[in-house]
């Protein structure tokens, strides 16, 4: 099928190598079909949502995985930081086209402690932290950073697990019962051992993430703002664009571009942020992680932004020009987890975008998300009423 004419002269990329294969793959590899790209995937997980949509190496195959692309993304951000490097050196050296993003975006990301020093280090304000190695050290973390604090392990958490919020002295000792392994490497909390880290507990008023690409040439596109609501640390809606928030959208946006130039960033990244009050009582952010790669608080930029925040990856990934990140409509995202709703019901709802990442039900598994954009914006909120209505997993909204 695929024949030296089918694509323009200049195109040398045909097929993306993507590593991982869950829905994130999925929809980039939705987005790169149109502009010519196929996408295939390194991922062990047996029928994985990506598996539609091009051909599934295991990591046993990954020889032939790389000899079978010529670009490289992920969209896994536990890949070992290794096989990253590697994919990378085999670019410089000229054999591939590239490992977008960069391992050392990889190696910041998947240490929290690692990401909030290289936060302070650039200017960008987060809340007070401090490395925890040892029973000892939490409590002397509790005095300085007073309580309650949250505690966390550094390395391998993800959608609010490996956390536990220490309201007082008394449950340090339970705190450190239940992450301490972390510290030693025991147990299965982390990939390898790694210290804690404890956070002063933040009374946000909201939590915003700022989505941006910047392409090889050093371009960058910036997505409005948007605001998450989480259920039992899972994303459960984000409101695109974050209404109210104008005002934060420059030191958002500069933090997220300060952030991409200092690791010489190729791709779509996301900057997860809380919104609180300073000294003087006005709205501040604070950062609390990035996320390198495409994100669930961007996937309304499928139908609710020029381009999406998946086609700008695809296009940065393989030195096409960025698009346009504006709003076409205010959008709503919302996550379905464990159980799919009745999807003859849920197209009744005026603007319901449906995505099915094609998963076998379970309890909190993100499975499927819809974008509500009805053509009548002040329907929004009606449409939400009504979507929730009908989803098995309400999500606490
Ligand atoms: P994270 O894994 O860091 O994204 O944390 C998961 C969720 O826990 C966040 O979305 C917040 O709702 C909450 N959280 C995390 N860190 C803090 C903090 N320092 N203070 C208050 N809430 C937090």
């Amino acid at each position: 099928m695929t024949t030296a004419n089918a694509y323009p002269a200049s195109q040398t990329i045909r097929t993306i190598g993507i590593l991982g294969g869950g829905q994130l793959g999925m929809m980039l590899a939705e987005a790169a079909l149109p502009l010519g790209y196929r996408c295939i995937f390194l991922e062990d997980a047996p029928n994985c949502p990506a598996s539609l949509y091009g051909e599934v190496f295991t990591t046993e195959q990954l020889d032939d995985f790389v000899a079978a692309a010529d670009v490289f993304t992920l969209e896994f951000e536990n890949t070992p930081a290794k096989t990253v490097a590697w994919l990378k050196q085999l670019s410089d050296e000229g054999t591939k086209q590239g490992m977008f993003p960069p391992p050392e975006a990889l190696e910041v990301a998947q240490d929290r402690l690692n990401e909030k020093n290289l936060f302070n280090e650039l200017g960008i304000k987060t809340v007070p932290f401090m490395s925890v190695n040892s029973k000892a050290e939490l409590k002397e973390a509790s005095s300085q950073l007073g309580l309650p604090l949250v505690l966390k392990t550094s390395r391998g958490g993800y959608d609010g697990k490996g956390q536990f919020v220490v309201k007082t002295e008394a449950d340090i000792e339970e705190a450190w019962a239940s992450l301490g392994d972390a510290v030693t490497g025991k147990g299965n909390l982390t990939p390898t051992p790694a210290p804690l880290i404890a956070e002063g507990f933040i009374n946000f008023s909201r939590e915003v993430s700022i989505i941006a690409t910047r392409a090889q040439d050093g371009t960058m596109r910036t997505y409005d703002l948007v605001e998450n609501h989480h259920h039992n640390g899972i994303l459960a809606k984000s409101h695109a664009p974050a209404v109210g928030t104008s005002h934060l959208l420059p030191a958002a946006k500069s933090a997220i571009e300060t952030l991409m130039t200092h690791l010489d960033y190729v791709g779509t990244m996301a900057l997860e942020l809380f919104v609180s009050k300073d000294e003087q009582g006005k709205d501040t952010i604070l950062a609390n992680e990035i996320a390198p790669r495409v994100h669930n608080s961007g996937h309304w930029s499928i139908e609710g932004a020029v381009t999406s925040q998946f086609e700008n990856h695809i296009r940065a990934v393989v030195g096409l020009p960025l698009g346009d990140t504006d709003n076409v409509y205010p959008s709503v995202m919302l996550n379905i987890l464990g159980e799919y709703p009745d999807l003859g019901e849920l197209l009744k709802i005026d603007g319901a975008h449906y995505h099915t990442y094609h998963k076998e039900e379970r309890a909190d598994r993100k499975i499927a998300h819809v974008t509500l954009m009805p053509n009548d914006v002040a329907a929004l909120d009606q449409a939400i009423d009504n979507l929730v209505r009908i989803l098995p997993n309400k999500m606490g909204l």
